[in-house]
């Protein structure tokens, strides 16, 4: 099983139409993160068209720390109310530079709101958070009351990672290209959790290995591997029954700081 805990299909087919085999091809389950109810539509419209999608893809859907807009809490509303949605996000708090911090107040209010209705709907939520953790521990309380709570390119630290799973929260942690591109604390964070907690991810188009213009699903075979190599195991030596993270043999036809989005 490949997984994507966190993607763009309308953005990544834009760029890589052929990513729609990829999907198809594949033993393969993910998120398709929607910011808008355009995008939730086009999701909708290419499962409708293929209908072997469907058992693979979810939808998601959040208000982005990078675009808070209050206007569009009743989409979401609208979106859980008529059961569209598998999960709340990408929602979070993001002050990464001068201009997202900007709006770090909206963002924090939005955050809170949009945790509430999760909670409120028995939704997952799929964090964003750069440059907030601490607010992030804040919120723990309610943290603890969700279903899970996806923490999507985790940018914390392996102790903050720990300290989240020791609040009682329902945490998983999901890493794709950074672990591929060197970030330190990522791969400190992905070989010290427990292996249970960590899951993989694209951010499809938009988190590209070094020397790549866009990330993509196959994407996700390497970043097995690497977990599996960071973590001590031996991918060739994979067999059946290992976790997830370890599962990357098989079913695969091609082998082939960011701007997280
Ligand atoms: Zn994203």
């Amino acid at each position: 099983m490949i997984s994507d805990a966190h993607f763009h299909l309308k953005q990544l087919l834009e760029v890589s139409p052929e990513q729609a085999d990829f999907i198809k091809e594949n033993i393969f389950k993910g998120i398709c993160s929607c910011r808008t109810l355009e995008e939730v539509e086009f999701v909708e419209n290419f499962i409708a068209k293929n209908p072997e999608t469907v058992q693979k893809l979810k939808i998601s859907f959040g208000i982005h720390p990078q675009a808070p807009d209050e206007k569009e809490l009743k989409t979401l509303e609208k979106l859980v109310f008529e059961n569209r949605i598998a999960a709340v996000g990408e929602i979070g708090l993001d002050r990464f530079n001068e201009e997202f911090a900007k709006t770090f107040d909206l963002q924090k209010k939005l955050f809170v709101i949009q945790l509430e209705i999760a909670k409120k709907a028995g939704l997952p939520v799929i964090l964003h958070i750069r440059k907030a953790i601490q607010e992030v521990f804040e919120q723990i309380q309610t943290l603890k009351e969700l279903k899970k709570v996806i923490f999507h390119s985790f940018s914390g630290t392996a102790e903050e990672a720990e300290s989240i799973l020791n609040h009682g929260v329902n945490a998983y942690f999901s890493f794709g290209n950074a672990i591929l591109n060197g970030h330190k604390k990522a791969i400190e964070t992905v070989r010290s959790l427990p292996e249970e907690r960590i899951l993989t991810e694209t951010d499809a188009p938009y988190q590209p290995k070094k020397g790549d213009h866009f990330s993509k699903l196959s994407d996700l075979v390497e970043i097995m591997d690497k977990i599996n190599k960071i973590r001590g195991c031996d991918s060739s030596a994979t067999e059946a029954g290992e976790p997830a993270a370890k599962q990357s043999e098989g079913s695969m036809k091609n082998r082939h700081d960011e701007e997280k989005q």
